[in-house]
């Protein structure tokens, strides 16, 4: 067997120190490997049928006390986990560079997204608010109160490995829920780093149940698993939009609810007035920050004639500049490697497409190949496109911006909105009556609507989510909690007498 490589080790060195036990990634079959140079960094033991169900069962144990726990008091466990994510920030923010190929700032601000969401619920464990409505009845009063759900399944992607699980579980969590989350294949070792932290916040909050947490490693099969449980009432999958075409069924076969959080194909509409410095500033973070692995990713970009020559000019420098590399070695990075070689093939082949249908590519191409043979770096693809067609339709999962030029408003709203996905958007414009237009009832479809800014990048306090293909889920801030508990509606009978609603007589003599 060859040596482990510096990155095996280093990656040893911060799971050891951040408490995951090395016989779980270092004595199984599934081999974990870095993108940014494509060398194996673990083997990491999957969990098998009986692992599943015994996760399983021991959320749904767990959930039994859980629920019966404080809100506020659970909101200390989360608060906790918090500390344990701030004190560990810079490795795991290290970690999600390792795994999953991300630029530093990212890796160390998906951890810092971890600790606002932890933030954020500790406050909502105090907020849990039923309303109190006024019966048409004398002498009665109605009232709502929210109840913990159950243990909830959480499934993610790669390309927030951590983020989006804390988004949902620090949530959950403070709701009286517990949690059994299903990582995506390609970032296991994140996932056990991050359950490594949980315990240790469950440790020092000293009588939470075991089984509160679970973490299950494997692929669409044992996501399958946690779907098709009847003890999970919900489950919240951050992925494709063919993963959600498989998952909401089966939960719907079996009336359990649904969070899901699919692919996006995002625009933004740069508009005569707008400030085209910043635009591109916005644009150029859109489109190639993250390699276009981002769901937010810009992807389709309309620029209206008039300003159309002088930005896509200053575009084709952007691209032909920016500094494509190994996050890792080089901290000027911008556009770190793709996933893998799948991500590789689908690009090429979709570059392809756009070759086929007579569009103008900048860029796209492999690059550091010699120096890393076994991990895909790309240069981004600026696309001059004549029209909204074939692959301008749907998601490739790569830095690809399709630009088209538009002359009139309405004529742009329409191809905004006239693709399957519908995640988030952006307009450029100074021009108030644009803005509100684009922002309202009859402007985009879109689950995340921006205004001179671009269409990734969104911040917890809001809730983050999409329509049409994009699933129509929400997860993080504004009042998305009640998603992970379920509503009761009491009526309170304070008098002597027993009116009926609606004026219904029922006299029985
Ligand atoms: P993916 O769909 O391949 O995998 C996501 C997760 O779903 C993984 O854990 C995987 O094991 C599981 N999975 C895949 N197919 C499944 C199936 N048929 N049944 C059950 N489980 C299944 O996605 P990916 O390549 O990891 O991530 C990229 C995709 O995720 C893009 O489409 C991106 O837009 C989307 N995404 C969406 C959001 C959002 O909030 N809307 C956020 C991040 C990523």
């Amino acid at each position: 067997m060859a040596p482990p490589s510096n990155l095996a080790q280093e990656t040893d060195s911060i799971l050891q120190h951040l408490g995951v036990d090395r016989r779980v990634y270092q004595q199984g079959t599934r081999i974990a490997r870095s993108p940014a140079t494509g060398v194996t960094i673990a083997n990491v033991q999957g969990s098998d049928t009986t692992a599943i169900g015994n996760a399983i069962d021991g959320a749904a144990q767990a959930f039994q006390t859980w629920r019966l726990v404080p809100a506020p008091r659970r909101g200390e466990l989360v608060r906790l986990l918090g500390e344990e994510l701030r004190s560990a920030k810079d490795e795991l923010g290290r970690l999600v560079m390792i795994e999953a190929g991300k630029v530093a700032s990212e890796g160390r601000g998906e951890v810092q997204e971890m600790i606002d969401i932890c933030d954020f619920a500790v406050g909502i464990s105090r907020q849990l608010y039923g309303l109190t409505i006024a019966s048409e009845r004398p002498a009665h009063r109605m009232m709502e109160q929210w109840h913990p759900l159950g243990p909830i399944g959480v499934i993610t992607t790669f390309n927030f490995p951590v983020a989006v699980w804390a988004w949902n579980a620090a949530l959950a969590l403070v709701c009286g829920d517990t949690v059994i989350w299903k990582p995506s294949e390609k970032t296991p070792l994140t996932a056990l780093a991050v359950q490594a932290l949980v315990m240790r916040a469950v440790k020092k909050f000293g009588d939470a149940p075991q089984g509160l947490s679970a973490v299950l490693i494997g692929d669409r099969d044992a996501a399958t698993r946690l779907t098709d449980d009847p003890r999970v009432p919900l489950v919240s999958a951050t992925g494709s939009t063919g993963m959600g075409r498989t998952v909401g069924p089966r939960l719907a076969q079996r009336f359990a609810r649904a969070i899901l959080e699919l692919g996006g194909n995002n625009a933004a509409v740069v508009c005569p007035s707008a400030d085209l410095e910043l635009a591109l500033r916005a644009i150029a973070f859109a489109a190639i920050g993250t390699a276009g692995q981002r769901c937010t990713t810009l992807r389709r970009l309309f620029i209206h004639r008039k300003v159309y020559a002088a930005l896509v000019e200053r575009l084709e420098q952007v691209y032909a500049t920016a500094h494509v590399g190994n996050p890792l070695e080089d901290g000027s990075v911008l556009i770190g490697p793709l996933i893998d070689e799948a991500a590789f093939t689908a690009m090429q082949a979709t570059l392809s497409e756009v070759r086929a249908l007579g569009g103008k590519i900048i860029g796209g191409e492999r690059c550091h190949a010699d120096r890393y043979p076994a991990a895909y770096y790309v240069r981004p693809a600026l696309i001059e496109m004549a029209k909204q067609t074939g692959p301008v339709l749907r998601e490739t999962f790569a830095p690809l911006l399709y630009v088209m030029a538009y002359t009139d408003f309405d004529e742009v709203i329409e191809l905004h909105n006239g693709v399957p996905q519908g995640l988030a958007s952006s307009i450029f414009s100074n021009d108030v009556r644009e803005v509100e237009r684009f922002l309202s009832a009859a402007g985009s479809d879109c689950g995340i609507v921006n205004v001179n800014i671009g269409p990734s990048g969104a911040e917890i306090g809001g809730a983050f989510g999409g329509e049409k293909e994009t699933g129509g889920g929400r997860e993080a801030g504004s009042d998305v909690w009640k998603c992970y508990m379920r509503r009761v509606t009491s009526t309170i009978n304070f008098g002597s007498e027993l009116p009926l609603a609606q004026g219904v007589r029922f006299d029985i003599g």
